[in-house]
């Protein structure tokens, strides 16, 4: 299994011709899933050449414009692409009434079933699953109701441990997938060999963790505990940590730290405030806190794989 994500936009606020307000493709085994939808992301996908009927899944942090203000547009866009295919919306509740109410009034309908999952909980929950992955919520710090999303591979069964299986000859191939389930093993006489003992722990799951928009929080730290890629805002630099508090946004230099009390294999900065001129600076100020830090660009692409 193999996630791959690409950047579609990573600026905060307005979009301007070089710099596109938050989106991002995550492609799961080829099943798109689109995270955060700002003004503008439907010709940045054209511009990426990402199909548009194979995304089913829509995830959005929250209702500041710069998050969702191209839905309807894309909504559209599929409507007269002729797309018959479901479409599942996962965002915070109200979402679903400024959607219908803008093709109510436009006397606009869509010819594909539309389903939005509206969240509420102020706690991290079980969002969505299948058979493969995972999707978690993660609540943030922001002025308004906001969730960051845990994209997560599902828990691999055990791996068998051949060589103390081979200890013992009344363990036949049939029983290896109780082995792998976890169950324990029961000798004829009575005696009982416990998993541990048979089988070695699976490799750690995938993980993707999405974090836009918050102020500083270490409440997430558990749930994006040693995630591949974390994507955290970085709105600011530390000489506007006052501003990034206030505004309920975060500097750098606080996403960098995040990352590092996480223990996150690599950071994704973006979301950066148009305020720079020179988006180096953002590295600069989180590598000596996390060396493992990349900037987000528009077109960007990063692919990471299942462990063996
Ligand atoms: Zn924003
Ligand atoms: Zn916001």
């Amino acid at each position: 299994m193999s996630l791959k994500l690409t950047i579609l936009g990573c600026h905060s606020a307005t979009p301007r011709t070089f710099a596109h307000p938050s989106s991002q493709l995550l492609d799961i085994n080829n099943q798109f899933v689109l995270i955060d939808c700002g003004e503008g992301t439907q010709t940045q996908l054209r511009k990426y050449k990402i199909k548009f009927s194979k995304i089913k899944h829509i995830f959005i942090s929250h209702l500041h414009g710069d998050h969702y203000y191209g839905l309807i547009g894309l909504l559209s866009t599929f409507g007269l692409l002729n797309r018959k295919t479901e479409l599942h919306i996962f965002a915070p509740a109200g979402l679903k009434e400024i959607i219908n109410l803008q093709l109510k009034l436009s006397k606009s309908w869509l010819n594909y079933p539309l389903y939005f999952h509206e969240l509420t909980s102020k706690k991290s929950e079980l969002i969505y699953e299948d058979e493969k992955i995972e999707v978690h919520s993660i609540p943030l710090r922001h002025r308004i109701y906001t969730n960051g999303f845990l994209f997560q591979e599902k828990t691999r069964e055990r791996k068998l441990n051949i060589q103390a299986i081979a200890n013992y000859k009344e363990i036949e191939i049939c029983d290896y997938q109780n082995l792998k389930n976890g169950k324990d093993f029961v000798l004829k006489n009575g005696n009982i060999l416990t998993n541990k003992e048979l089988t070695l722990k699976p490799p750690n799951p995938l993980k993707y963790a999405y974090c836009s928009d918050t102020a500083y929080t270490e409440e997430i730290l558990p749930i994006i505990a040693k995630a591949d890629i974390l994507y955290h805002e970085s709105t600011f630099l530390e000489q506007h940590t006052e501003l990034a508090e206030k505004t309920k946004h975060s500097t750098a230099g606080q996403a960098a730290t995040i990352a590092q009390m996480a223990g996150v294999n690599k950071l994704l900065l973006g979301h950066y405030s148009s305020r720079y001129k020179d988006e180096n600076l953002f590295l600069e100020e989180a590598k000596p806190i996390f060396d493992h830090t990349e900037l987000s660009f528009e077109g960007k692409e990063i692919e990471i794989f299942s462990k063996t």
